[in-house]
Parts: structure tokens; sequence; C-alpha cells
């Protein structure tokens, strides 16, 4: 029988196949032996042990559209990443760094920036600019006073979308109210039964309507760009890309190139500056990684 991986757990991976039912899995030794690891997103067969207990055994890992190793997914339409407005203030370079791992994985972001209640106008804006600017699409919300929800169901309808972003920024509230049929606990809940929230959370697939699916996953407090030499960074930045091939020299870093357009753009207000510093900080780190 056929089926999804929705959540794994010491060695157990939950199946909600075909027939309607969650069955408890073991992967069998040959998952091992392959060094193939089944993610949270997975289309796999399962063999039934006991029906009346939903156990079974995975067989076999269907072929994958994709994975992500942080979070460590697999199947991904997009991801939708989550910072707040304040508290915690967004931390930008963090963002940038989960975009980045993104574009490396060729998955389409989308940026929400919620708890907007807690902002001036003037600095959503701002944010709003500076991100769509970019090219990435931006939503507004708040969680507290329900707004911006029929923007992000309309984005997340009928896909399987990856949702991410630091803890606190309310990922828990918006995912509770996106969807009835699993509720998180938020820090709300907690520091009323005053019990630090869970940290070490476990990603997993929430159903959220026909063909729709949210993979909650643990919140991150830091990234790190791997796999990636820093001449290609500049890839990924997709507002670079209209400039790339109009710098004078072939190649161009943008960084002390003469003839560069991306520095004329950034120049001129077309190239945010603090994505570009970000670009700068970041091309340093992966010259640093390189020579040690
Ligand atoms: P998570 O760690 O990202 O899952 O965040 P939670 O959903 O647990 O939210 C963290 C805290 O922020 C909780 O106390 C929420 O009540 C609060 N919160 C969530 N969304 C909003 C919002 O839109 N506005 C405000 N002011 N607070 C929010
Ligand atoms: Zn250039």
């Amino acid at each position: 029988m056929e089926g999804k991986i929705i959540k794994g757990i010491a060695g157990f991976y939950y199946v909600h196949a075909k027939d309607g039912n969650v069955y408890e899995c073991r992967a069998r030794g040959i998952f091992r032996k392959d060094n193939q690891k089944p993610l949270v997103g997975d289309n796999v067969e399962i063999t039934v042990l006991d029906q009346e207990k939903a156990e079974g055994n995975l067989v076999k890992i269907l072929p994958r559209k994709n994975s992500l190793i942080r979070p460590a997914v697999a199947n991904v339409d997009q991801a939708f990443v989550i910072f707040a407005m304040d508290d915690p203030k967004p931390n930008f370079m963090l963002l940038d760094r989960f975009l980045i791992m993104m574009e490396q994985a060729g998955v389409p972001a989308v940026i929400c920036f919620n708890k907007k209640d807690l902002a001036e106008e003037t600095e959503i804006r701002k944010l709003y600019d500076t991100y769509t600017g970019c090219g990435y699409q931006v939503l507004l919300s708040s969680a507290l006073k329900e707004e911006g929800l029929e923007e992000i169901y309309k984005i997340l309808k009928g896909k399987t979308t990856v949702v991410a972003g630091p803890s606190g920024v309310g990922k828990s509230s918006l995912t509770n109210l996106l969807q009835k049929e699993v509720q998180m606990e938020t820090g709300e809940i907690s520091r009323k039964l005053k019990r630090g929230k869970h940290t070490t959370r476990h990603s997993q697939v929430i159903p959220a309507g026909e063909n729709t699916y949210l993979m909650d996953t643990p919140g991150f407090s830091s990234l790190y760009l791997t796999d990636m030499e820093e001449q290609e960074l500049k890839d990924y930045f997709p507002e670079f890309r209209k400039y790339d091939d109009q710098c004078r020299f072939l190649g161009c870093r943008h960084i002390h190139e003469p003839g560069c357009r991306v520095k004329e753009a950034l120049e001129a207000g077309e190239i945010s500056r603090l994505r570009y510093e970000d670009y700068l900080g970041l091309y340093e780190e992966l010259k640093e990684k390189r020579r040690y």
C-alpha cells in the first residue's frame, strides 16, 4: 500500500496511507544499507503487519521530487518563511540565509511578516518593499488579530508547503488558524501552563485541505550555508540576476569590479543596501570557510 510519511520519531515513521489510516512503521534494514534515510514528506510503499494496531513496515521510498537538508523534508512545492515584525525583531541576515538555501535547492519561497499589529505602517511598508523589490512574494499577517489569513491560504492551497522560521514569530499560532486538524501548543499556552515550549519538536505533515499540506518544522536560530562556493552566491540573489549580463566583466561578483551594474543599481537605490550588505557578509563567510 502507498502512503506519505507525516512524522518520524525515534526510528518510527508514521505513514498516512491511501486507506485513510496512519500506520506506525519501521524502516527495514535495506534503507540503512543503502544509506537512504526516509524523510517526512516521502511517498512510500508499506506492508501492513497488523491492521488492528495499525503497524507496518516501510518497504520502498518512491522517487522524490526534491529534498531539503534543513529542514529535512521531501517533496516540497514551496517554502513559507515566517518572521515577526517585532517580538522578536526580524533578523534579516537569518532570513536571507534561508532564502539563499531555498534558491539553492530550487524551492520557491514566500515570505510572511507576522505580528503586523506590533509595527508602524512605515516600517511594514519598508520591509514589504525591500523583499518584493527582490522578486519575492511578501505577505503581512497578524495571528492575534486574525488578519491576512485568506491571502496566506490562497498561497498554500493545493500545494505542499514547508513552514519555517525562528521560534516565537507565530508559526504555531498561524498554523492553528489555517487548519483545525492539528492544534499546536503556542507560546501563549506554554506560558499559561508555566512550562517552556517544547524545543525538540519534529517535522510533521499537517493536512490543510484538498491536496494541501503544511510541513511544520522546528524553529531555527541559526543557519549555515553549505555546498556553495562564494562565486556562486550572487546567483541566489534574484534581484541581481537582471543585471548579471550587463556588468562589464563576465562573471562579475559585484564587489570591486569596475563597470558593475549591480553596484550602480545599489547607488541608484534600485537594490536594497540591507540585502547587498548581507551579500558581502556571506561572501566573506564562504571565502573564509574555504580557507580552513
Ligand atoms: P512559534 O514559536 O513561531 O510557533 O510562535 P507562537 O505561535 O508560539 O507565538 C509566539 C508568541 O507570539 C505567542 O505568545 C503568541 O500568542 C504571540 N503571537 C503570535 N502571533 C502574533 C501576532 O500576530 N501578534 C502578536 N502581537 N502576537 C502574536
Ligand atoms: Zn557586477
